[in-house]
Order: C-alpha cells, then structure tokens, then sequence
C-alpha cells in the first residue's frame, strides 16, 4: 500500500515536473518570441526619436560654425582663439571670447554680473567663444590627462558639441560667482548646464518663467 502511494506520488511529481518543463518552455519561448519582436521595433522609434531631436540640433550647429568660416578651425591658441590667458569682466567686450559670444547671452551675463557685485561678489569670465582649433586642442589636452576619449569627454567637449564654439556658452568664476549664478542665474535665462561644472553657463530664455532644466550629469551625457 505504501508503496503504490509512493509510486503514485513519484508518477504525479514526475507528471507536475514534465508539465512545469513544458509551461516554462513554452514560456521561455513565447519571451524569446516577445523580444524578439520587440527588438526590431523599440530601438527603431527611440531612434527616430532621437534622430528628430539630433537633426534639430545639428542643423543649428554646423550653419552657426559655417558663418563663422567653414572648414577653418581657427587658431589653437593667442586670443583670436578664444583663448583668455587671465579672467576678464563681462564688459570688457572688446576681448575675442566675449565678442563673439551670443549677444543675448552676453547681456544677460553683464546683468547678472552687475547684480552680483551689489551681493559683493565679482563675477568674472574665464572662457567664452572658443575656435574649433582651440576647442579641438582643449578636447586633446583632456584626452591625454583623463587618459580616454569618453572620460575626456565628460569634462571637456568635442567640437561638434561643444556651445562655447558655437558662442552659446560661458565659464564663470571665481567659484563663489560660480556658486551665486547657480542659484540665481534662472531669473537672467543663465543655467548650470552640467551637475560637474559648476562654472560652465548657457543661455535658456524660458527659465526666466519655468527655472533652468534638470542639469545632465556632465558634458558626455548632453544629446
Ligand atoms: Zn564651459
């Protein structure tokens, strides 16, 4: 008797176990089915997502760098790059780097810096517009400090992305100018674009009305 249970009990579990095998099979399968499927569908609409936003973005680009010479990169170095070898004021214009700057993105920097002084701190800025050569020469210099392309890239730019090439970015300093501007740039359209740079503004109009965008991780992590 006890053993035709036990028996009865092995062929019932062994019953479960081929029927639990099957389930799970035909579960794997229908997964690998469902992936499968998906595969083909989900990169596709992120990218042409990503591939509206890009176009957007890189028609903006290059037509701005083409207007400032297409197909030179300027100097690497000397102010006609850019290159600021001590801070400048925000009104001191006549300097390359902030001459070339967006005008907008000028003015609100020369507002907010007069407002700052009345808060006792000198706003003062360390690179403005930079040349594609020199933005080029700032991005080589970075790749064989941090020792690869994409740690590199964190920090500094490619020219391709970079909004100081294309006049559309500042870096402020000292750090507690840096640090008043982080917080109340907003009202003057100026964010902190990058958590890691804290220096490095750009121009968003709306945040004047709606605050500054939540701020990427660092420049590698821009679309
Ligand atoms: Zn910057």
């Amino acid at each position: 008797m006890g053993v035709i249970v036990a028996r009865s009990a092995f062929a019932l579990g062994v019953v479960s176990l081929v029927v639990l095998i099957v389930t799970l099979g035909v579960t794997a399968a229908g997964t690998l089915c469902a992936a499968a499927s998906c595969a083909p569908s989900e990169p596709g609409a992120a990218s042409s997502g990503e591939s509206i936003d890009l176009g957007e973005d890189e028609s903006d680009g290059p037509s701005e760098r083409e207007q400032t010479g297409a197909g030179a990169d300027g100097p690497a170095a000397g102010p006609e790059s850019g290159e600021l070898l001590e801070s400048v004021t925000p009104s001191e214009t006549g300097v390359t780097a902030l001459a070339k700057l967006d005008p907008g993105l000028l003015s609100a920097v020369q507002q907010a810096a007069r407002d700052a002084e009345t808060d006792g701190i000198s706003l003062l800025i360390n690179s403005g517009w930079r040349s594609a050569g020199y933005q080029a020469r700032l991005h080589d210099e970075a790749i064989a400090e941090y020792g690869s392309e994409d740690e590199a890239s964190k920090w500094v730019d490619s020219v391709e992305s970079s909004a100081h090439v294309t006049g559309d970015a500042v870096d402020v300093g000292p750090y507690n100018a840096a640090e008043w501007l982080s917080r109340k740039g907003a009202r003057y359209g100026l964010c902190q674009i990058y958590a890691n740079e804290i220096w490095h503004f750009e121009l968003r109009p709306d945040a004047a009305d709606s605050g500054c965008p939540e701020r990427l991780a660092d420049a590698s992590s821009a679309p």
